[in-house]
């Protein structure tokens, strides 16, 4: 999928926009950064197409007293990942000096870039939006980000100027694997570790290594292709250690695999920087595996510290807990092997597909022990169920009378019945319950 970043200074509307292209009712639009983690990364479909949107701005910290020097950095770190760069600028204050110089950024970047006016609320005001032709991006598009104006017509404009990336052609039934983590978990130590060979020999003439992602091995007997992105093979000294960039960076891998290979590394435990990689990843609707790395550096392997870190783990990740985690050095190699068998195995439950015999069979007598509780003397009756075919993650419809009074409880607990009897660690699943 396209990836489109929104740069711009704080306060000019980025989160109003992003939750505006994504809908996204859960994101927050206050200016307390960091309340939630959502208001980010989002997916918009326009005319039948989808594309990916990330609001730098949803990184800072604190917006107030922002580095503007950071900033920067986030503009070219998304001039490096993204496919388009919206450029907001807010027609109440006019041009600043910062937005000279971000201008002066992305007059030379070779990406597709729309300069976005917002704050206009009337057609009168568009008139004092004219002024910032004058950052030598073009006339700029007005938008009131607030209350959607322009907004139909800025989505046409990134459609057409969003090129259709090609499908490659790769063979179905091969696991895709991406790797991904924060700078310093040991990313491409493992990488090195599964393929035995140093892979920084990838040229870095630009363009080149954008356009395949994907690369096969044949290793210790398993098939599959690590994907990987341009970002990810390019370091860059400046920007390397912003968290914003390794987030950048991971969106593209995770977007294009079925199962994520999460490295956390051991000696820091789970932090801020992992949760949003694993939300990206569930986002997406992606498999999980979590590699705790570096484990040759823990003084303490006894069970209890391998307990006490799965479950520090497990309560960070909660609600989705049913994934496996693996303890492993990239450097001394154990468990390596381990990791790829554990991610081809959980590649193998998402692609399960349960019989509905069967499945009735197990759930029935599961669903008459523990029923729905009856609403308003009204009685709650699922029939039967089953799994929907051709889903990209295992979907399983539960038909009721009245589906609308089954609580979320229930569904959860349908959810992990489901789990208790059929192997499906690992993977995000859907229940829906339907209209009998
Ligand atoms: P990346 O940024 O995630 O790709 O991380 P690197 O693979 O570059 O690793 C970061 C640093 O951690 C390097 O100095 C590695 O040698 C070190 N490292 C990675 N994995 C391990 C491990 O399992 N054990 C130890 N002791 N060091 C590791």
């Amino acid at each position: 999928a396209n990836l489109v970043a929104i740069v711009g200074r704080p306060n000019v509307g980025k989160s109003t926009l992003f939750n505006r292209l994504t809908q996204s009712r859960r994101a927050i639009v206050s200016d307390t950064a960091g309340t939630t983690r959502d208001r980010q990364y989002g997916k918009c479909s326009w005319n039948g197409r989808e594309f990916s949107v990330v609001d730098t701005g949803g990184w800072v910290v604190k917006s107030d007293d922002i580095f503007e020097d950071a900033i920067r950095q986030q503009v070219r770190v998304a001039t490096d990942e993204a496919d388009l760069i919206l450029f907001l600028v807010d027609n109440e204050t006019g041009i600043t000096d910062w937005d000279e110089d971000v201008a002066k950024i992305l007059r030379r970047t070779k990406l597709p870039v729309i300069l976005v006016a917002n704050k206009v609320d009337n057609s009168g005001e568009s008139y004092s939006a004219a002024e910032f032709y004058g950052l030598g991006l073009g006339d700029p598009q007005c938008i009131s980000a607030a209350t959607g104006g322009g907004t139909g017509d800025l989505l046409d404009l990134i459609l057409t100027k969003l090129k259709d990336i090609p499908e490659e052609s790769l063979e179905e039934d091969i696991p895709r694997f991406a790797v991904v983590g924060r700078p310093n978990a040991g990313k491409s130590s493992i990488i090195n570790a599964f393929i035995g060979e140093d892979r920084n020999i990838v040229t870095e003439i630009a363009g080149t290594t954008r356009d395949s992602i994907y690369t096969r091995y044949t290793k210790f007997g398993f098939d599959f292709y690590l994907v990987d992105t341009a970002g990810i093979r390019r370091k860059n000294k400046v920007t390397e250690d912003l968290e914003f960039y390794s987030v950048m960076r991971s969106i593209r891998a995770i977007e294009n695999s079925d199962v994520c290979i999460l490295m956390i590394d051991a000696t820091r435990g789970i932090e801020a920087q992992d949760m949003n990689i694993f939300q990206l990843i569930q986002k997406n609707n992606k498999s999980l595996v979590v590699v705790v790395n570096k484990w040759d550096l823990v003084q303490d392997k006894s069970q209890k510290a391998i307990d006490t870190f799965k479950n520090a783990i497990y309560n960070r990740m909660a609600p989705f807990t049913d994934f496996p985690i693996i303890f492993a050095s990239a450097i001394t190699k154990q468990r390596i092997f381990k990791v790829l068998e554990t991610a081809k195995q959980v590649y193998l439950n998402r692609k399960m597909h349960i019989g509905t015999t069967k499945l009735n069979s197990v759930m029935l007598p599961i669903i008459e022990a523990t029923p729905p509780q009856s609403v308003k003397g009204k009685f709650i009756k699922i029939k039967y169920c089953s799994q929907l075919p051709n889903t990209q993650i295992p979907s399983f419809v539960f038909y009721a009378n009245l589906p609308q009074y089954i609580k979320e409880q229930y569904r959860r607990f349908l959810e992990n019945k489901i789990r208790e009897n059929w192997s499906l660690h690992g993977c995000p699943i859907n229940v829906f319950i339907r209209q009998k």
